[in-house]
């Protein structure tokens, strides 16, 4: 059985770049670590943050595309993605919050963990999750933040999908990809990457009566699971093709390796290798302050910075 390791990176769509910066630099205090272009849409920023280093598995990263609508809810989606916080973070992170004007959804337990749930300016649903596993991951704090060490976001949990056949993409989860069943609470039914140190869990819900929902501002574009490096990759695709999906060629994405597929309830999955890693273009003590274009594209950087709005980093509150 090929078994994917959790959570690599999920990518999300957002409103006007600059509101994406100062919410996830300024108010949750990640680091940008990449500074980037969508590859396929050069005039659309990448914007990756993570934990000090840009760790596999602590990264959340976006295109902004506040020309988009909202995202529409409905099947075929993943719906949330949830962040580890070290255990009794979450008075902190509670009144953080609310000192930022968020609208809060409540704490709650799932699975026996204590989550707070959240959106983000442009409507991406967000928990917070008192995970105590959180506190044994590869973590490195980042002194810039506004955010005490203690209490910064260790990295990726989990993500909820909604499904309109929860067999169909259950069975896929377990038979190719090497997910396991941990148990059912209310709607949720939380499946788990048996290797996973970080981002080991998804959550799916069946909605047979809801309409397919579409992508908008807010949505999570695809969650990409970790492989070792391009041998495991290339297991896992094979492993996901045997079951019917389609998966891409590997593509280099230059920070890794990446193979993108439809798990068979329409959600955009990617293989993202470990490595090489953010640092591989730029000094580990500034990443995120450049615009970093992948080599083919150096060519049109002109180009491509006068299109692109101009950000700033968020000052330190
Ligand atoms: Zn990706």
């Amino acid at each position: 059985m090929e078994t994917v390791r959790g959570l690599h990176h999920v990518t999300a769509i957002s409103g006007p770049a600059q509101e994406n910066v100062d919410f996830y630099a300024g108010v949750l205090g990640m680091r940008l670590v990449k500074k980037s272009v969508n590859q396929d849409d050069p005039g659309t920023y990448h914007l990756f943050y993570a934990d000090a280093e840009g760790h596999p598995g602590t990264d959340l990263t976006f295109f902004p595309w506040p020309q988009m609508a909202p995202s529409r809810a409905g099947y075929g989606l993943s719906t949330e993605v949830s962040l580890a916080v070290p255990p009794g973070s979450l008075v902190f992170w509670s009144g953080r919050l609310q000192k930022f004007g968020v609208r809060l959804h409540g704490a709650e337990v799932r699975f026996g963990e204590h989550a707070l749930g959240f959106d983000d300016p442009h409507g991406l649903r967000l928990a917070l999750v008192e995970s105590g596993s959180s506190l044994g991951r590869p973590f490195t704090s980042w002194l810039g933040s506004p955010v005490p060490a203690e209490h910064q976001i260790r990295g990726l949990e989990g993500a909820r999908m909604s499904e309109r056949n929860l067999g169909l993409t259950s069975q896929f989860l377990e038979n190719a990809m090497g997910f396991q069943h941990l148990g059912t609470e209310g709607e949720w039914h939380r499946y788990g990457a048996a290797g996973g140190s970080s981002g080991r869990y998804v959550d799916l819900r069946e909605m047979p009566s809801a309409p397919r929902g579409a992508w908008g501002t807010g949505s999570i574009h695809h969650l990409a699971w970790r492989v070792d490096e391009e041998a495991h990759q290339n297991a896992v695709r094979a492993s996901v093709e045997t079951a019917g999906a389609h998966p891409t060629p590997v593509i280099d994405r230059f920070w890794f390796k990446s193979v993108y597929f439809k798990e068979p309830g329409g959600v955009l999955f990617e293989l993202a290798t470990d490595d090489p890693g953010f640092a591989v273009d730029e000094d580990p003590k500034h990443l995120g302050e450049a615009l970093v274009l992948p080599p083919w594209l150096e060519a049109e950087r002109a180009a491509i910075e006068a299109a692109l709005p101009e950000v700033v980093m968020p000052g330190s509150d």
